[in-house]
């Protein structure tokens, strides 16, 4: 199945295309129309699946059509996209296929948030941002010193939620969790739905649909 099928907004095929995607992956067949259909969802995806694209594409998409003149967005530090990532190189790489992915959009600005980055840059940077991708300890650095605000996130995403319960993020996830408890839709990825990761999907969605491949 194309991207197009899928009900993108033209900037996004473009810039599939200019990736030589040609068609969606499994993964992206799937968690594509059920993002985009709104609703909380756990997803079981491996790394190397195009899950990342597969949560990106529908997020954006909505960015897009909330600001569909591409207006650029006013300079506060309040996204309403959040992807939380276990590691560095994962919010790295999560950034790094956001920002190819709004190459031929205008009005979405993208900011990384980790640990082992100078904090000013870090908070210049997530000044006007709408899509904001971090790791969790930082991001409630940054949340507890108000320099940024999460009250205005609309989608809260959780990448490898199982590495993420492994490296002890549970409590901050939860703190982040609660901070943006005004959003209407979460996103939960694990490679599986061992029952602790079943408890972390409780705490934070609402009657999830599941999405398993
Ligand atoms: P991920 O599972 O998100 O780490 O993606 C694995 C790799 O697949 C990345 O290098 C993506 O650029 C690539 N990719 C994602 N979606 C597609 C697609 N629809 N067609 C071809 N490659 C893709």
């Amino acid at each position: 199945i194309s991207f197009k099928e899928l009900g993108l907004a033209q900037p996004l095929l473009q810039a599939t295309e200019a990736l030589g995607y040609t068609h969606a992956t499994p993964v992206q067949e799937k968690v594509i129309p059920a993002a985009l259909s709104g609703g909380d969802w756990m997803v079981s995806s491996q790394t190397g699946s195009g899950k990342t694209a597969a949560f990106l594409l529908p997020l954006l998409n909505q960015l897009m059509a909330a600001n569909p003149n591409g207006k650029p967005v006013p300079g506060r530090a309040e996204p309403q996209v959040l992807v939380l990532c276990p590691t560095r190189e994962l919010a790295q790489q999560v950034s790094a296929d956001a920002i190819n992915l709004v190459k031929f959009s205008r009005g979405i600005r993208i900011a990384t948030i980790m640990g082992g980055m100078p904090y000013g840059k870090q908070i210049s940077q997530i000044k006007g941002a709408n899509l904001v991708v971090a790791t969790p300890g930082r991001l409630l650095d940054l949340s507890n010193s108000r320099a940024i605000r999460l009250d205005k996130v609309k989608c809260l995403i959780v990448d490898e939620a199982d590495r993420m319960l492994d490296l002890g993020f549970q409590d901050d996830i939860e703190a982040i969790h609660e901070l943006s408890s005004q959003r209407n839709q979460t996103l939960m990825f694990s490679a599986t739905f061992a029952p602790r990761i079943m408890q972390l999907a409780t705490s934070l969605m609402n009657n999830p649909g599941r999405i398993e491949l």
